[in-house]
């Protein structure tokens, strides 16, 4: 029986963590659809990856789809308006992107462009991010958030911007900042508008929970929320303050926590009203997750609640609490990241090479002299069969700790060694085999299996372009982006080119912890095999470093009409050799002069002969000049 499209989508689970964005067409290739819901128009990545490869750029390429970034904004303000509106919530939503979920230009530029409409602002973290953010919006009525740590210049860029005209809090993050901020407004006189930001109790689930709790580093306590309270009523500046802001993390996959959080902070909030403060704004911070690995479950790579659901929830809690008090509903604020970008943007590599499961083939007599152990590993391939399963996996791996002690102790030769492993390999193909013909696969023979891949090495690196993955185990969708009407043979696990052994992808979304391997297909010897990982444009992209020193991808921006016609908006090319050197504080001009420097040295010393200099130094300055990354000759 053929292979079809739909057992793909269902391998990859495509169709779950894809959202209204990602599926595969009738000839095998991964597709997107650039207006989400509105299917009319669709682009195969397979054709995208051909033309940025005829434009010269090498893989891998982070490729952005700017529409994608559009509609998810649109989308998240059209569900809350709704929202509000179905619930005659007294009150609007405003958004807020925090910069430093993706700081790329190209990305602040479509935010504000397509932001307009809703008047979307931005948040800003530190002095470069609110110069960026002032300077990308050109909309005075959205708001720009000042989070972070504040000194005096910070301060005072943030007053120029009222100055000029736009919506600037300063959020009080811990209790020294307003004395510093109520100076600086008295020098430039300028009345700033501000926010107090609070430690709530409440805690949410996942990698994240230390954002939230009494434990987190930044917010206010409850006594230094009535000192800033009492200060600012000696100042008589109390009308400043109308925003109350929390944020309990990142990524928050259980609903009832969204809800939990919102519901504390309106109690401080309808106690900041009581207090005399106008307020007006309650601003809930990020948290709105990405449904990473497409389960739809309270896990970490998850979230159990869709987005009408998430506004529903938040609408509903604050007038649950607010209209006990009559207390007038706030303009909502969320400072959404992952939910709005990580959508947009999918890293594009080739495979380069495999290193395939194939044992050498198993010996039908153990030579007379054979050690004990490998005449019991002999015994437990012969015995494995449904029965006995369990019992053979138990051996095995009791053995073959027993053969790794005793090479270390000297007691076995290499030979010997090399004989066991083969011998355990042919054991998990052959519990492997047997359990297929089981309705009921025990733990550990799963668990064995897992231990049966292929590698496939991938040109990228996942320091520089998934360093979530590495630093937190974030599962990311990852698949072939074509082949997908061909069954993938072999399962694996994608290396990438460091040389560090952490640089893999070796837990792939599906199960209840995610799957140790992904099916791929085998390469062929006249096409590439191109992978993308998928959801990658929230902290990916700036987080990543230069491990290896690989430097940034190749990174375009396409943006698509509804005609079904693209543009390639933005081009940046990846950092070269030189680029990357430069980074670490090499002068390139001085490694320049130092290579002439060895090879006229060589040369005195008889090394290379004097006709043969120029090639050489030759190739050291198309390597100076080259990407970082694998490139075909
Ligand atoms: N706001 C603040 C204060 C944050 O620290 C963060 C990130 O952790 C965010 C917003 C963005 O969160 P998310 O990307 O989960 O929406």
């Amino acid at each position: 029986m053929g292979w079809s499209i739909e057992q793909s989508a269902e391998l990859y689970g495509i169709d779950k963590w894809g959202a209204d964005y990602f599926a595969i067409n009738d000839g095998g290739e991964v597709v997107v659809f650039p207006f989400g819901e509105d299917k009319s128009v669709e682009i195969s990545l397979l054709e995208l990856i051909k033309e940025i490869r005829m434009r010269g750029y090498d893989m891998p390429a982070l490729l952005r789809i700017e529409n994608i970034l559009g509609s998810r904004i649109r989308d998240l303000h059209q569900t809350f308006r709704k929202v509000i509106q179905e619930n005659g919530y007294r009150g609007e939503y405003r958004g807020v992107f925090p910069v430093k979920v993706n700081q790329q230009e190209q990305v602040l530029k479509v935010i504000c462009e397509v932001g307009k409409e809703y008047n979307h602002g931005l948040e800003a973290g530190s002095k470069p991010e609110l110069i960026a953010a002032i300077s990308m919006q050109e909309n005075r009525n959205a708001p720009l958030i000042c989070n972070g740590y504040k000194d005096e210049e910070f301060i005072d860029l943030g007053l120029s911007a009222i100055q000029m005209g736009f919506q600037v809090f300063f959020v009080i993050e811990v209790p020294g900042e307003l004395e510093l901020i109520l100076e600086r407004a008295k020098a430039l006189k300028v009345m700033p508008n501000l926010g107090v930001r609070i430690k709530l109790s409440t805690q949410a689930e996942g990698k994240w929970s230390h954002s939230g709790g009494e434990g987190s580093v930044f917010g206010l306590t409850m006594n230094h929320l009535v000192t800033v309270i009492d200060r600012l009523k000696e100042e008589e500046m109390l009308d400043c303050l109308q925003l109350l802001h929390y944020h309990i993390g990142s990524q928050i996959a259980n609903i009832s926590d969204i809800r939990a959080g919102v519901m504390e902070a309106c109690r401080y909030y309808e106690e900041l009203v009581r207090e005399g403060a106008p307020m007006g704004y309650l601003d809930l911070g990020g948290g709105l997750a990405v449904d990473y690995d497409g389960s739809h479950s309270n896990t970490p790579s998850s979230r159990n609640y869709s987005t009408e659901e998430y506004c529903w929830d938040i609408v509903e809690s604050i007038m649950t609490v607010l209209d006990k008090s009559d207390t007038a509903h706030p303009v909502i604020i969320t400072e959404s990241g992952r939910a709005i970008v990580a959508y947009s943007s999918i890293l594009l590599f080739n495979i380069l090479d495999t290193s395939p499961f194939s044992p050498p083939e198993l010996p039908l007599k153990l030579p007379d002299t054979a050690h004990d152990l490998l005449e019991n590993l002999m015994a437990t391939y012969r015995m494995i069969s449904p029965k006995d399963l369990q019992e053979c996996c138990n051996d095995t791996l009791y053995y073959r700790s027993q053969v790794r002690q005793l090479f270390k102790l000297g007691q076995l030769s290499i030979r010997e060694r090399a004989f066991a492993e083969t011998l355990v390999q042919h054991i998990l193909l052959k519990i492997t085999e047997t359990a297929k013909e089981m309705q009921q696969v025990p733990r550990d023979v799963r668990m064995l299996q897992g231990l049966i891949y292929d590698i496939y090495y991938g040109n990228f690196s996942l320091f520089q372009s998934l360093p979530d993955v590495w630093a937190i185990d974030q599962i990311m969708p990852v698949m072939p982006v074509h082949r997908l009407d061909e069954e993938p043979e072999n399962p694996a696990i994608i290396s990438d080119i460091t040389c560090d052994c952490d640089g893999k992808l070796d837990t792939f979304p599906g199960g209840d912890c995610g799957q140790k391997t992904l099916r791929l297909h085998n390469l062929l010897d006249d096409e590439e095999y191109y992978l993308g990982v998928f959801l990658v444009g929230a902290y990916q992209e700036t987080l990543g470093d230069l491990h290896n020193l690989f430097g940034d991808s190749n990174v375009v921006s396409v943006s698509v009409e509804k005609d079904g016609s693209y543009r390639f908006r933005d081009e940046i090319e990846g950092d070269s050799v030189e680029d990357v050197l430069s980074y670490m504080e090499y002068d390139v001009r001085a490694i320049r002069a130092r290579l002439k420097a060895l090879a006229e040295d060589s040369i005195s010393k008889g090394y290379i002969r004097v006709d043969e200099r120029r090639t050489i130094l030759d190739r050291f300055e198309e390597g100076l000049r080259g990407y970082t990354y694998f490139e075909k000759a």
